[in-house]
């Protein structure tokens, strides 16, 4: 945990956002910046700064945040239209709150569907 991570003040309930779902491993919810009408983050209640931060014992809770996003794509209704999950992996890729988190965009009209999320 870290006193300063907006990700971490979400989790502990210092910040509102609403969780679209949570477990002991992780939590959903939207993205306040949405760059897809569907733009949702699956973020591990550990603090791990990005994907170059994950050690060994973090690769259960990489699988849970995949699993998750597979279920939460299907509750919100994107599954068969097509969705993109995305890891943005440091300053240069995008990656602007720097404690993991998978992003899950989707739902785009028809087939047209947004080159890269942020
Ligand atoms: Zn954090």
């Amino acid at each position: 945990m870290e006193r300063d991570c907006i990700f971490c003040q979400i989790i502990r309930g210092e910040r509102g956002a609403e969780f679209i779902y949570q477990d002991e491993t992780l939590v959903v919810f939207e993205d306040a910046y949405p760059q897809a009408p569907i733009h949702l983050l699956i973020v591990p209640r550990k603090h791990v700064r990005s994907t170059n931060d994950l050690t060994e014992e973090d690769r259960p809770v990489v699988s849970e945040m995949i699993y998750r996003a597979k279920e939460v794509a299907r509750q919100v209704g994107v599954a068969a239209s097509g969705y993109k999950l995305v890891f943005n992996v440091e300053r240069g890729a995008g990656q602007v709150i720097f404690h993991l988190h998978l992003h899950l965009v989707g739902g785009w009209s028809g087939n047209r569907h947004a080159p890269t999320a942020t």
